[in-house]
């Protein structure tokens, strides 16, 4: 078995043992393998083993990617920083997006979306730790954009979003996830029909889990230390 395989099992044994933990069926926990920066034969390795989501940050390095893959089935998600004029080829190369963070970006994704592709599905990211350093609306704003985005035709809006400041104190960690779980409930109360708490990486996954995690994005613990 390649070292990307073993890697992929040893992620689900960890979505396995903390959905235990919290009472959760794992099939309510998705693995998003993240593949910036690594190679398409990785990606590959990951595919053979059965992974079949994967999250890309910069355009350019994914759609190169895309290209080399194109006999594979991927699901292809959004999770990077997207610059005004990189918004058509999002809307024209992938299934997901999670970093939505102003109303402007999310227009324009839904004009371009092409109509013969299913609707965009997309996250409103939420900067639960304050971070200038860091992407995403404040929490007091999240709910307000929710709404603008969930009103466009080409998208689906499906939840949120976040990136915490990194703590390796599980406590601090369920903390900024609890957040993010509470904007959710939040915003169904208010109506909006929304199913997606996109958080959790490496090192905090078993803490997102436990605050009700649907979407882990995992990177260096399948693929090794990031290149370049
Ligand atoms: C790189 C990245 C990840 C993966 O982080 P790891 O710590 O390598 O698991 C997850 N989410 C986003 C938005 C990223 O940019």
């Amino acid at each position: 078995m390649s070292m990307v395989a073993t890697a992929v099992q040893a992620v689900h044994a960890r979505i396995q043992a903390a959905c235990a933990e919290a009472g959760r069926d794992p099939a309510t926990v998705q693995l998003l393998a993240v593949s910036k920066t690594q190679p398409a034969d990785l990606i590959r390795a990951a595919y053979a083993a059965g992974q079949r989501a994967f999250g890309e940050s910069y355009v350019q390095e994914a759609l190169a990617k895309q290209a080399a893959l194109d006999d594979l089935a991927i699901e292809w998600h959004y999770i990077g920083p997207l610059q005004r004029k990189k918004t058509r080829a999002v809307a024209e190369h992938f299934a997901w997006i999670h970093s939505i963070d102003r109303l402007e970006l999310a227009e324009r994704l839904s004009w371009q979306r092409p109509e013969h592709l299913p609707p965009l599905q997309v996250c409103v990211q939420v900067n639960v730790g304050g971070e200038a350093s860091k992407r995403g609306v404040p929490p007091e704003a999240a709910i307000a954009l929710a709404r603008e985005v969930a009103g466009l035709p080409r998208l689906q809006l499906r939840g949120f979003m976040t990136i915490p400041p990194p703590s390796l104190d599980p406590a601090t960690q369920r903390g900024y996830f609890h957040v993010l779980a509470e904007l959710l409930r939040q915003a169904r109360t208010e109506g909006l029909r929304l199913d997606t708490l996109s958080m959790g990486m490496s090192q905090d996954l078993e803490s997102a889990i436990a605050e009700g995690a649907t979407i882990i994005r995992v990177g260096t613990a399948i693929f090794g230390a990031r290149r370049g």
